[in-house]
């Protein structure tokens, strides 16, 4: 998929969009919301207490907390950008109520357009590969949403595949618009002007020397890796990709299954930017889940499996760089418990897949 428009970086490192007017940062959390599309953004930083030390790191690590979004993910953000681009110039298409918003998602994106289009009175049809929880389908049904399963070993460009059957259902269906995650220059953006805003913002004076992110549509790599290398000079940002998705290197593995929903691909979104991500590393289900639990058993941090991922390789990441004590690293955790219940919560499910220990 190609990127709507283009991204542009002057001699000073600064990003600018052919397309997209750009919104400015307003740090101010106002106490009485219009609608709950007012509680998408400006989610807490936690300092990790007991994790870091415990796997033999001693410098600060701040999880910033995106399951605190309305809808329960980061991929709120862009759904809200890509609806409020969409309203505005018509691109891909007009939004007016009544229109029905279709969108191939591994869930995230697809729970945030469907509350976005409760609250503003769109139809809306999520097309989702059944790796994807129950949890998801459930909290999108009751949002109102249409919910269609697509099979896992469908490869993006089969007509089977969340996306092919996706591109059917516009040309079938009178008045219907995908916004479309993997080029729509609202993803990437919503994180560039928002996300890493934040981050910056919130970290106030202290320097940020590593920043870790997972990488799906790579939107939100992409945006938060251009910012803050503009506004953090020296900063590092790992790239997180599981083994059996291309998104790190399309020659370094083989499309294979793995259990972690919403990071990597067998495609290269136009979303990702591979040329602003500093570093990869390549994730497992085990480790990446065994760190979920533990993040919500020893510091109360309500987080969903990239979650962990994120955190087990920044971890990684700060032995092999041996940050000294007085380095700060941020990890961003995408979403939360609430869409995995009766995954990787529930021990049963562990043992039959073999990632807990004896
Ligand atoms: N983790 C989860 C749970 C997600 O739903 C997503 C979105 N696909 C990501 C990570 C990756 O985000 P992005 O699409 O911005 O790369």
């Amino acid at each position: 998929t190609k990127l709507a428009g283009e991204w542009k970086q002057d001699d000073n490192g600064k990003w600018t969009h052919s397309s997209v007017e750009f919104n400015k940062f307003n740090p101010e959390r106002p106490l009485v919301l219009d609608t709950v599309l007012d509680a998408i953004g400006k989610t807490p930083l936690v300092k990790l207490q007991h994790i870091p030390k415990k796997h033999g790191v001693n410098c600060n690590v701040y999880v910033k907390c995106e399951y605190l979004n309305a809808g329960g993910s980061t991929k709120d953000r862009i759904a809200q950008r890509m609806i409020e681009i969409a309203e505005k110039t018509g691109k891909p298409g007009k939004l007016v109520p009544g229109v029905t918003v279709i969108e191939p998602t591994s869930g995230n994106t697809g729970i945030g357009l469907s509350l976005a289009s409760a609250v503003k009175g769109y139809k809306c049809i999520i097309v989702m590969p059944k790796k994807m929880s129950k949890e998801k389908a459930l909290a999108m049904e009751s949002l109102g949403s249409t919910i269609i399963r697509t099979p896992n070993e469908a490869g993006f460009d089969s007509p089977h595949s969340h996306i092919g059957v996706s591109l059917r259902l516009r040309s079938e269906i009178q008045d219907s618009v995908i916004l479309d995650q993997y080029c729509n220059p609202g993803n990437p953006l919503a994180h560039y002007e928002q996300t890493a805003e934040e981050i910056v913002y919130d970290m106030g004076d202290k320097n940020i020397d590593l920043v870790v992110l997972t990488a799906g549509t790579g939107g939100t790599v992409t945006g938060i890796s251009r910012k803050i290398h503009e506004k953090v000079p020296g900063v590092k940002v790992l790239g997180v990709d599981p083994h059996g998705s291309i998104l790190a290197g399309p020659n370094e593995t083989d499309i294979e299954f793995y259990e972690v929903e919403g990071i990597g691909y067998d495609f290269l979104p136009g979303t990702l930017d591979t040329k602003v991500v500093d570093d990869w590393a390549k994730s497992h289900d085990k480790e990446s889940f065994l760190m979920a639990r533990e993040l919500i058993s020893t510091e109360g941090i309500l987080c969903g499996g990239s979650a962990g991922c994120a955190v087990h390789y920044a971890l990684e990441e700060c032995k092999k760089l041996n940050l000294p004590d007085t380095a700060n690293v941020v990890v961003l955790l995408p979403d939360g418990i609430r869409n995995y219940l009766t995954k990787f919560l529930d021990e049963s499910w562990m043992n039959e897949r073999h990632f807990l220990d004896a």
